[in-house]
């Protein structure tokens, strides 16, 4: 059944937009201007958003206290170069940065980094396949406090297809499903199939004007709840031909597609950090510190935080390497990202049954926060295609490829 969403989309954005002082994207002076800003806004703002987290975990619950606060921070315009407004995290050489913008906002609540995540790779692509006109527009438009996502996971039986009209415009048909932040997000860029199998075509639905009929029953989760991951039916809508961004497939084209794992093990890593974070204060409040197997369990997943980070810069290094996006260097691109979601997932599994033993039966009672961080990152780290992920990386190794292999950039290439 389709339901209505409780804040309208246009309300949200006028939350947003009146809370970064910045209604008619004109100023923005408080914005964060360079990557190191960017990256001191995010770390300041996680303890804010973890105070928020609770309140806003229930089902068909989101946090729009939060996002007016990464607006008013600045932070929904940081993939944007700063001629454009933003802090240059569209940047490849600014990938460290970026992931560390988004492991600070996952340790403050996972179910806004995830909304966070779709909203920054929703300005990548627009930035990478939209028109000149089209990126201004949309520039202007984050600047100004909307929401922007990516919905591209649909039942098959019931997928998003476009139909031409004899006026140039389209209608559209079908339902998307874990569409996160529906009914909130004014900007989704979303995939649907052309018509006569011309292929998958990238769009921008402007869902404050025109806005999907949302199913909320689809969305009764472990966690994660307050993403308002719901199905999202299209069915009737209409778009210009202006609201199409790039050629057919483009959104599929590697690296960018598989590649992006790397923002999402980002987050899940700062949802690890927070369960850090949280068992060292349990046990430091009850006395607990002196424990020789509290201290060893403390020391391994120390360890593996740390080792976690290592793969984050490592992805980042991997990614803003000259000749990362040409068909070699791609494949290279993500085989490295697919090794390091799979290690990140491995991580934050580790650190949940660490962390378990260390606060116990106690610990994981509410008020505690143990009990959403755990729901919320298990359910998180189900990811797409994990096993094929896996198994692309030994494909590539069997194949005697080298992660460090990458031609020659031709000369003046900036990427
Ligand atoms: C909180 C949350 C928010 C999300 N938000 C969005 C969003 O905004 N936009 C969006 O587009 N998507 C979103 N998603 C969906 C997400 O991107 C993935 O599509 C989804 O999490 C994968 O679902 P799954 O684990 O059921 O996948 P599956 O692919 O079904 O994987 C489950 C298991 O089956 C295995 N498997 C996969 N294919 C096969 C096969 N053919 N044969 C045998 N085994 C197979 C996998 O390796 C895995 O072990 C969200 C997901 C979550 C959890």
């Amino acid at each position: 059944m389709a339901i209505r969403p409780l804040i309208t989309p246009v309300a949200f954005a006028a939350t947003v937009a009146a809370a970064a002082g910045s209604a008619n994207g004109s100023t923005y002076p408080a914005f964060p201007a360079t990557p190191a800003g960017a990256e001191a806004a995010a770390a300041r703002l996680a303890p804010r958003l973890f105070e928020q987290a609770a309140a806003a975990d229930v089902e068909g619950g989101f946090p729009t206290e939060s996002f007016a606060d990464l607006a008013a921070a600045g932070l929904l315009a940081v993939a944007l170069p700063a001629a454009l407004g933003g802090a240059g995290l569209d940047a490849p050489a600014a990938t460290l940065p970026l992931l560390r913008v988004l492991q600070s906002i996952g340790r403050g609540n996972l179910a806004v980094g995830r909304v966070y995540e779709g909203h920054l790779n929703a300005l990548l692509l627009i930035q990478q396949l939209g028109s000149p006109a089209q990126v201004a527009r949309y520039a202007a438009e984050a600047r100004a406090g909307h929401l922007f996502g990516v919905w591209n996971t649909e039942d098959p039986a019931e997928g998003v297809h476009l139909e031409t009209l004899p006026n140039g415009r389209y209608r559209l048909r079908g339902a998307k499903t874990f569409a996160s932040g529906a009914g909130h997000l004014t900007r989704p860029l979303i995939t649907g199939a052309l018509p006569e199998g011309r292929g998958w075509q990238l769009f921008v639905l402007p869902a404050d004007a025109r806005p999907p009929a949302l199913d909320r029953s689809f969305w009764q989760p472990l966690g994660m709840r307050a993403t308002a991951s719901f199905r999202a039916d299209l069915i009737g809508l209409e778009l210009a031909a202006d609201d199409l961004i790039g050629p057919p497939n483009a959104y599929y084209q590697q690296p960018a597609f598989s590649g992006g794992a790397i923002r999402f093990a980002a987050v899940q890593l700062g949802g690890a950090e927070a369960v850090f974070e949280e068992t060292r204060n349990f046990l430091r409040g009850l006395g607990r510190t002196d424990d020789p197997y509290q201290r060893q369990r403390l020391g391994e997943m120390a360890l593996r935080l740390e080792s976690g980070r290592q793969w984050v810069r490592g992805a980042a290094e991997h990614a803003a390497r000259p000749g990362a996006t040409t068909p070699t260097g791609a494949e290279a691109t993500v085989a490295y990202a697919n090794m390091m979601r799979t290690a990140i997932e491995s991580i934050c599994l580790n650190l949940l049954r660490l962390a378990e033993r260390c606060v116990g039966a106690r610990g994981l009672l509410r008020p505690q926060p143990f009990e959403r961080l755990h729901r919320d990152l298990t359910h998180y780290l189900r990811q797409p295609a994990p096993d094929a992920a896996l198994a692309d990386v030994g494909r590539f190794v069997l194949e005697g490829k080298d992660f460090a292999d990458l031609p020659s950039p031709p000369t003046g290439a900036n990427q």
